[in-house]
């Protein structure tokens, strides 16, 4: 194993750089690499095993240590031992929700928008530092396996996640001292490592359920070119539940309802795990003495207690492929990721639901999405050009405009890397300063969407309403980190920001929002028209009320009478709902204005005919 490189200039021996995939995942974390020259990925043996389990214990002394030795303290301290860090990520303590209560360490409060915290024997640790402790672990194992340098790495994250999230991810990485080259969605990376070698036009359902989140993509293949065509799924929704619906049934019925504590829990977890595993291969009863009591689960019961949990993944499939817009006939083939997928009435149910499509598990569930990550690392830095990768973002970008409504700048599912620009002006004379405030989420109004960030585009010189070209460009780059621009262009005043929230949102909230797009459509829609009735009303109000100042000279007492009653009319219709209502009124003052604002024209033709200016 392992080359040795001597520097010819120096004469010192170098030691091989490798670039890496890493699946740093909720459950287990795997680490794989391309050996050089060579196409296919492999996993990286750690301690002598593939999967690591995402897991952080800190002994007596406060000294870490991560994956399977730290899982055995699951259930003997659990408040030293740290699992599903990756739920945390990006998080404030208010995402949490209900969550914290589950965990058997203790999360930190400090304010609600603060990123939550975690504390063991007194010491805090925010999940960017536990997750980088992982990572740590996964790069010198793989560095001694290896005997080489990795200083390069992809890692992958779920579809779901969002810039906060990623970015979190990010600085994990550079916390354990790898430069990330990128940061991919596990889907993609699992078709990665399925796609080389298919032929091409294939049409490939990612089905990925872990420990901890599920994910659904839709991809096609073309020419060696990876497309996501839409991606959904629910990060809270994993192998975890089941466990946890396995515990809650066997203390309703074996253990007599009685209050366990978080150390039978953390126990009671392992044994539901095992019998999960257990059950997913032999169609017997698992029984076993626990405590003194026997607990047991048969093969039914057990399909009984994944049936809802493998329906709610169900529905995410039909709502990625509804977002494809392709029919279920056009699919050739489904993956399975994750380590869940090894439950036999998840296959027995995609292939009911989807009679005649291949259900794929060639290359093993676990691994699959390391293996992806690997080759999409090797394909960045050898400069492979057989490959390309696409992503699309899992919710709309946007920024507010008048009203409160949201203008859509990047729709969802919009392949990244991703750019788009678009002018607006001002809307009061001399305005100097604009605000420019960064949404994300599927409504018509802000109110309803989530804010990413606002910045001030100021300076730009004053100039009257309407004239000032003002740019707004959003550059989504392939981690899914967004950058707004604004310019002004006669000027050339700029600004920008780069989003990257202090906070993220639940996984639920993500859900949420989508369902609501969606449920909302219609109303949004009236509400929207109505908003924009509004707007036009009030500058054609602002409009009209210039012109009377400026003009008022052309006008007669009797027209300016009438031009400002209309303008009251206007006003006091924009209070109601009606949107007709306030369209008539628009209509009622344009009519009667336009003769005036045609007798100005004609006054101004006549002079400049006469070579003089206006005004
Ligand atoms: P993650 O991507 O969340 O890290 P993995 O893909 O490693 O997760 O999957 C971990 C999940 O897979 C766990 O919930 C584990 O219990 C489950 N799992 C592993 N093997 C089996 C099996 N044979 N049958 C059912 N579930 C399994
Ligand atoms: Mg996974």
């Amino acid at each position: 194993m392992g080359k040795i490189n001597i520097n010819i200039k120096s004469g010192s021996i170098e030691r091989k750089k490798v670039a890496v995939g890493i699946d740093l995942g909720t459950t287990n974390s795997l680490v794989a690499y391309v050996e050089d020259g060579g196409n296919n990925s492999q996993i990286i043996p750690i301690r002598g095993r593939y999967t690591v389990p995402s897991i952080i214990h800190f002994n007596d002394d406060n000294l870490p240590i991560v994956g399977e030795w730290a899982k055995e303290h699951l259930s003997d301290t659990p408040e030293r031992t740290v699992y599903s860090i990756k739920r945390l990520l990006g998080k404030s303590y208010s995402d949490l929700e209900g969550d914290s209560k589950k965990i058997g360490y203790r999360i930190i409060d400090e304010g609600e928008d603060q990123l939550v915290k975690v504390e063991i024997a007194g010491k805090f640790y925010n999940p960017i530092e536990l997750s980088s402790l992982i990572l740590k672990e996964l790069k010198q194992q793989a560095e001694e396996y290896l005997n080489a340098d990795i200083e390069q790495a992809v890692i992958t994250v779920p579809a779901y996640f969002n810039d906060s999230q990623r970015q979190a991810t990010r600085d994990a990485g550079k916390l354990a001292g790898l430069n990330i080259l990128r940061i991919i969605n596990e889907p993609t990376a699992a078709s990665l490592a399925y796609g080389l070698g298919q032929e091409d036009g294939k049409t490939i359902l990612v089905y990925d359920l872990g420990g901890g989140t599920f994910d659904v993509s839709l991809l096609i293949i073309e020419d060696g070119v990876f497309e996501v065509l839409s991606t959904a799924g629910d990060t809270n929704l994993g192998g975890d539940d089941l466990d946890n619906n396995i515990i809650e049934h066997w203390r309703q019925n074996c253990l007599k309802n009685e209050n366990l504590s978080l150390k039978q829990i953390q126990n009671l977890r392992i044994k539901a795990e095992e019998a999960k595993k257990y059950l997913s291969q032999n169609k017997e009863e698992y029984s076993l003495s626990w405590e003194g009591v026997e607990i047991k689960l048969s093969f039914e019961k057990f399909k009984e207690l994944s049936n809802e949990w493998i329906q709610k993944t169900l529905k995410l499939v039909d709502r990625a492929i509804k977002d494809a817009s392709i029919t279920i006939n056009e699919i050739d083939e489904i993956i399975l990721v994750g380590g869940s997928t090894r439950h036999p009435e998840i296959k027995k149910n995609l292939v009911e639901k989807f009679p005649g499509i291949h259900v794929n598990s060639e290359v093993n569930p676990d691994e699959v999405v390391a293996l992806g990550a690997a080759i999409e690392a090797d394909v960045i830095t050898s400069k492979r050009t057989d490959v390309l990768l696409l992503d699309v973002t899992p919710l709309s970008l946007g920024i507010e405009t008048a009203g409160g409504l949201m203008d859509f700048l990047i729709p969802r599912n919009s392949k990244v890397p991703t750019r788009l620009a678009r002018e607006y002006t001002t809307s009061v004379d001399g305005q100097i300063n604009m605000k420019i405030a960064v949404y994300q989420g599927e409504r018509e109004l802000i109110a309803q969407n989530r804010k990413l960030g606002e910045f001030i585009l100021s300076d730009i010189p004053a100039m009257p309403a309407g004239l000032p070209k003002i740019q707004i460009q959003f550059a989504l780059n392939t981690d899914g980190l967004l950058n707004v621009t604004a310019q002004e262009l006669r000027s050339g005043v700029k600004q920008s920001i780069e989003i990257q929230p202090s906070y993220g949102l639940t996984d639920q909230e993500v859900e949420n929002m989508l369902r609501a797009g969606l449920e909302n459509a219609q109303s949004d829609v009236e509400e929207r028209l109505l908003l924009e009735a509004k707007n036009e009303a009030e500058q054609l109000i602002y409009a009209a009320q210039r012109f009377l100042d400026k003009n008022s000279k052309f006008l007669n007492s009797e027209e300016i009478i009438a031009t400002n009653q209309r303008i009251a009319d206007l006003k006091s219709l924009i209070i109601v709902t009606d949107r007709h209502k306030i369209h008539q009124g628009i209509e009622a003052l344009n009519e009667y204005t336009r003769p005036f604002a045609e007798r100005v024209m004609d006054v101004a033709v006549k002079k400049a005919l006469k070579g003089s200016n206006i005004n």
